[in-house]
């Protein structure tokens, strides 16, 4: 199995994208290894446990990298899996908020039926790297009244320090 320091060696760095001054981490280049896909599953499922949050109803899944990782994780904690989307992608009532991104703004929305009161969530993402996107989610999920555990990601630009802007703890499984 592929260790932490395997899967970081294999990520690979784009300067200047989306655009300049922007140095974008590719997730894709560990997730098209199978071994190495397994390995990221598997290490996420024992965080997961290790933190005591796999006791959970749902998975959210924020779009588009959110939703790789978080069904493979509901799949494997038997929690349902609910996404997060930019504005004007899901039908039916949803409940929308404003947010600030590392390169642009945006709304966030989730349909106001997929989470009941009280259900305990455990939000996906592949990357913090503001806390705006994660931060903007946890305020959405307790406007539904939904208990959030804490937000796992993948990988997270410690210098940022993201996670202050969001109002649930977080948890990486690798920093850069
Ligand atoms: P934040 O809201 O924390 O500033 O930005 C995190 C969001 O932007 C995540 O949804 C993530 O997918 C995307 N993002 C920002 N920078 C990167 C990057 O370098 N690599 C990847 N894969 N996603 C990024």
């Amino acid at each position: 199995d592929s260790t932490l320091s395997d899967l970081k060696d294999k990520i690979k760095s784009y300067p200047d994208f989306p655009k300049e001054g922007i140095i974008f981490r590719d997730i894709f280049s560990i997730l098209r290894d199978p071994a190495c896909l397994k390995s990221v599953i598997d290490l996420m499922v024992a965080k997961i446990e290790k933190l005591k949050w796999n006791d959970v109803d749902v998975i959210v899944g924020l779009e588009s990298r959110g939703f790789i990782l978080a069904p493979l994780l509901a799949v494997k904690l038997n929690a349902g899996f609910v996404p997060i989307r930019k504005k004007g992608r899901l039908p039916g009532v949803c409940k929308e908020i404003a947010y600030t991104l590392e390169y642009r703004s945006d709304v966030l929305e989730i349909q106001e039926d997929s989470i009941n009161q009280g259900q305990r969530v455990l939000v996906i993402d592949d990357l913090i790297a503001t806390g705006g996107s994660l931060g903007a989610t946890c305020k959405l999920l307790k406007g539904l009244d939904a208990k959030v555990v804490g937000c796992l990601v993948l990988l997270e630009l410690d210098q940022l320090e993201g996670s202050k802007n969001v109002d649930a703890p977080v948890e990486s499984l690798i920093t850069f």
